[in-house]
């Protein structure tokens, strides 16, 4: 019987998840298949509880869901309840365990572009959602050299500033104005720029809302969009144009997507076919 995973997300249709997986699943010849399932907030739990009967051996999770799915989990890995959200399950004999793949699928495809990175940097974070949240872990546990957050809301970036700040560790703080120049490496965890491009006009808009200007991004030697889409965000064309080492939401999403499938079917990821699959949304046979 074939087994299934899933991404549970409100709404799910732009995901490119189910054509990478299902490029790794047909890679190592898996009987498995993934497919989205668009859950409304207040259907979540529900919905989870009746996979693993259904033949679902794992879920990803994504907006809105992610502090849902670890609320709902029986137990989680311990970078999940740091982070405090999840956005992968796992239903075995434990029970449904939640688990955090964004920490590792930020820090891999960072450090595949910028191997030091981030050791000692001084890091600004646009955003303090759940991704936001899953960087600023990242960027702490693997000493980054201070940790500047920025948030269109800023009592969210100083409550989250408040509760990853510890001492002895690096410095976390809440910045009422981003400032690239003070920074080595930027990470855009916010949504701003998943807008289909309708035309290069958007640009400025973009780095408006984000309080940037990219007239100063090639002061910072690593720039980072959790955000993708085709052709590349403002952001990331514009780090990219003035000779930034850039990293883009794709390459995270690779990274994070690997880590899932490795814990659902405890085999390495064939990171390849994952890249592929997900940068051309390749036909999808399996589904
Ligand atoms: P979230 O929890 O909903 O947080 C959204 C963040 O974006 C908040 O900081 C919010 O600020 C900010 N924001 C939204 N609209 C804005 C605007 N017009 N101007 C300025 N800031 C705005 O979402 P999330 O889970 O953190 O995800 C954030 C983005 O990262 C999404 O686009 C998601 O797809 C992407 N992501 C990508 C990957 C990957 O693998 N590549 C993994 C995780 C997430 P306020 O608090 O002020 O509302």
């Amino acid at each position: 019987m074939t087994t299934l995973c899933a991404l549970l997300g409100y709404p799910v249709g732009h995901s490119r998840s189910p054509a990478m997986q299902n490029a790794a699943f047909r890679e190592l010849g898996l009987d498995w298949r993934y497919e989205a399932i668009e859950v409304d907030p207040e259907r979540f739990e529900p919905v989870v509880r009746e996979l693993p009967a259904r033949g679902f051996a794992g879920a990803n999770v994504t907006v809105p869901h992610k502090l849902r799915a670890l609320s709902v989990a029986d137990s989680a890995s311990a970078v999940a309840r740091a982070v405090g959200a999840a956005n992968t399950l796992s239903f075995g004999a434990d029970g449904i365990v939640a688990h955090n793949t964004d920490v590792d699928g930020f820090l891999r495809a960072l450090q595949e572009r910028a191997p030091q990175a981030p050791a000692g940097m001084r890091a600004l974070v646009l955003g303090a959602g759940g991704a936001a949240r899953a960087v600023v872990y990242a960027l702490r546990e693997q000493n980054a050299g201070a940790i500047n957050v920025w948030n269109r809301h800023p009592e969210r970036a100083e409550a989250l500033a408040r509760e990853f700040a510890e001492p002895g560790r690096p410095p976390i703080r809440a910045v009422a104005e981003p400032t690239v120049r003070d920074a080595d490496l930027l990470v855009n965890a916010t949504s701003v720029g998943m807008a289909v491009p309708r035309a290069r006009a958007r640009e400025p808009e973009d780095f408006k809302l984000l309080h940037i200007s990219a007239d100063n991004l090639g002061d910072a030697q690593i720039v980072v969009d959790l955000v993708y889409r085709d052709g590349g965000t403002p952001l990331l064309r514009a780090a990219k144009a003035r000779g930034s080492t850039h990293v883009d939401g794709i390459d995270i999403l690779v990274h994070q997507g690997a880590a899932s499938f490795e814990l659902w079917t405890g085999r390495p990821a064939p990171l390849e076919a994952m890249r592929l699959g997900a940068r051309t949304r390749q036909t999808d046979r399996a589904s």
